[in-house]
């Protein structure tokens, strides 16, 4: 969970979006360039983004329900952000509570992921999208954010379903935006700077998630 923040980052992203279309102008200036590099680069013409399919997710299996846009904020990561980290979270309440604060306009805050106890995935935001759920607006701009059904002070709640399914789910965001599988770039909300929150909590086992994370990672590649 994260306080809300204004969108006023329109500057940066002209910048930002400017010097990759120079680049890319250079390049198609000086060389030929490769069939797959074209595929690559078509969407950075100004004005096209990445095409979105109505209820599509980003992780196989996980189920698409939408969050309220008052809780994220419309991107084109990674390209106008570079996504190099996963945030854990732990909800301090039920799966059907998380999943109906997210659809909640005024809740202000929102994950991409929300994991259940029997390692069910709802996928709530796009990747391609900035969710609010850092409550640091540089942290929510270049990572993924993954809730888990339960509570800190419940180490009952985190099961072996939970921690199995996330980790899949975290080694494919790392394998997809090519980020390290280390606690550099796997970190917990009470890791981010700024923040009063404490979750995922003393009872997260990162030594048993990382594991888990890089043996999907391994199995995936
Ligand atoms: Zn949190």
């Amino acid at each position: 969970m994260g306080q809300r923040k204004a969108p006023k980052d329109g500057d940066r992203k002209v910048g930002r979006r400017a010097l990759l279309i120079g680049g890319t102008v250079a390049a198609a200036g000086s060389a030929v360039l490769a069939r797959d590099e074209l595929a690559r680069l078509w969407w950075r013409v100004p004005g096209v983004e990445k095409p979105r399919k109505e209820g599509e997710v980003d992780f196989a299996g996980a189920r698409w329900v939408a969050a309220s846009d008052a809780n994220w904020r419309r991107a084109d990561r990674p390209d106008d952000y570079g996504v190099d980290m996963v945030i854990i979270h732990v909800t301090q309440g039920s799966f059907d509570s998380a999943v109906k604060v997210f659809q909640d306009p005024e809740h202000g805050a929102a994950a991409h992921y929300i994991v259940r106890k029997d390692g069910h995935i709802t996928q709530m935001i796009r990747e391609l999208d900035v969710a609010y759920h850092a409550g640091n607006r540089d942290y929510n701009e270049r990572s993924v954010g993954i809730e888990h059904e339960g509570f800190v002070d419940r180490p009952q709640d985190l099961t072996d379903e939970m921690y199995e399914a996330s980790a899949r789910l975290t080694a494919r965001i790392c394998a997809r935006y090519d980020i390290p599988v280390d606690r550099e770039h796997i970190i917990g909300h009470v890791e981010v700077p700024g923040t009063d929150h404490t979750d995922p909590g003393k009872h997260w086992d990162w030594d048993r998630y990382m594991k888990l994370v890089r043996a999907a990672r391994t199995a995936q590649a």
